[in-house]
């Protein structure tokens, strides 16, 4: 949200300058792609609007390319973490690890589940959870870990199975913001005990609505998840699984991913281009992208850090004047957020509070045309150079 001074500043702008928001849907690849359309239209003529043949291929295709047993379509990404950790074994009562600085999506899982959440550290350059900092805040009781790939940053999930596995504690992988990334020769979301998937409008393959998949190579927690998107049900109408819900995959919505789903790597290739140009502009500034710090990553987010909160703002001010759009990813922690219950236990964060008020999200969205790139980059140099 721009603040009031930001607005007026943007108006009284008149010097030509671009208007480039922070993502724009308007030339994505769905509203661009007349396959979209047609695959909407398909479905919407079949009378099959529900667990059709959509969307049992797109399961297939998105499994096949993900390289996990099974892949289990669901309504969003939210409901996907709540069904994954149902499906580990996570119940009312239980504990649950993972970063205070993900937007509180997995904290929100936890809630609906009656779960409690203590939180682990992130790495100050990469801001990801990392093993060293989870091995200290894993207690006696912990009963799951949550690893979110943020901003499209790949967390060593195998370095952290490596401690859990150990412990018999089973790691969920949120891949909402880096669908198709790597760790080594392993995409994201094969290599946890489960995974979460968005397929929200403005992640890396984005639906046009909501949408989201459970990943698994475990047959049981597949079962499971088949189970708890329906009711509980094991066949129709008979309940055999407690805390089951309607939490569906629209057929319309499968029918578009599957036109994306091949186009995915390129999108994360683009976003990989445009992050990797940014990283160029700050080389040797007082400015530091996150994303892509000394980690693979498919650019969900580009963010950038200062060195303090007021050089942020500053920062933010600037890019608003020069007509960038910019947002912050994520600008309250779980503990501090007045919705979310208490952490089960306190932990040290010291490096999550200190970057939370020096983060700044730039734009970065596979429809970014070069000149539009080319400009923010100039305007983020102008910056760092005003200030040395
Ligand atoms: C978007 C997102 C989610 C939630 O996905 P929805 O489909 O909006 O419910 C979960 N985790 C992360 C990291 C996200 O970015």
């Amino acid at each position: 949200m721009r603040t009031k001074s930001e607005r007026d500043d943007a108006l009284k702008r008149n010097d030509g300058s671009p208007n480039i928001p922070i993502n724009s849907l308007r030339n994505g690849w769905i509203a661009t792609n007349p396959a979209a359309a047609e695959a909407a239209s398909r479905v919407v003529s079949s009378g099959h609007y529900i667990h059709g043949p959509e969307h049992a291929a797109f399961e297939q295709e998105l499994a096949g390319f993900v390289g996990t047993e099974h892949a289990i379509g669901v309504a969003s990404g939210t409901d996907a973490l709540v069904l994954a950790l149902c499906a580990v074994g996570v119940t009312r009562g239980s504990e649950v690890i993972t970063a205070p600085n993900a937007g509180g999506y997995t904290s929100n899982a936890c809630d609906q589940i009656g779960a409690s959440v203590a939180y682990a550290d992130i790495d100050p350059a990469s801001h990801l959870i990392t093993a060293e900092a989870l091995a200290k805040a894993i207690g006696p009781d912990t009963d799951a870990v949550v690893v979110t790939h943020l901003y499209g940053n790949v967390v060593d999930v195998s370095a952290i199975r490596r401690h859990c596995d150990s412990l018999g504690i089973p790691v969920v992988e949120d891949c909402a913001q880096a669908l198709g990334a790597f760790l080594g020769d392993a995409r994201v979301g094969s290599i946890g005990a489960a995974a979460a998937v968005s397929f929200y409008p403005t992640k890396n393959l984005g639906a046009a609505g909501d949408a989201g998949a459970v990943l698994t190579n475990d047959p049981a927690v597949a079962e499971r998840v088949k189970s708890l998107r329906q009711y509980g049900w094991d066949e129709k109408f008979a309940v055999s699984q407690p805390g089951g819900r309607n939490s569906r995959l629209d057929e319309i919505q499968a029918a578009i991913l599957r036109v994306g789903l091949p186009l995915l790597d390129d999108f994360n290739e683009r976003r990989r281009v445009i992050c990797d140009r940014y990283r160029q502009v700050c080389e040797g500034t007082e400015l530091r992208l996150v994303t892509g710090a000394n980690v693979p990553t498919v650019g969900h987010h580009a963010v950038v850090e200062t060195t303090t909160n007021q050089r942020r703002d500053g920062l933010r001010h600037w890019l608003t004047t020069r007509g960038i759009g910019t947002d912050i990813h994520y600008p309250i922690l779980d503990f501090d957020q007045p919705g979310l219950p208490r952490p089960s236990r306190s932990t040290a964060t010291p490096n999550s509070t200190s970057a939370v008020g020096r983060i700044l999200t730039i734009p970065c969205y596979p429809g970014l045309t070069n000149n539009d790139l080319e400009w923010i980059c100039t305007s983020l140099d102008e910056f760092a150079k005003a200030q040395s």
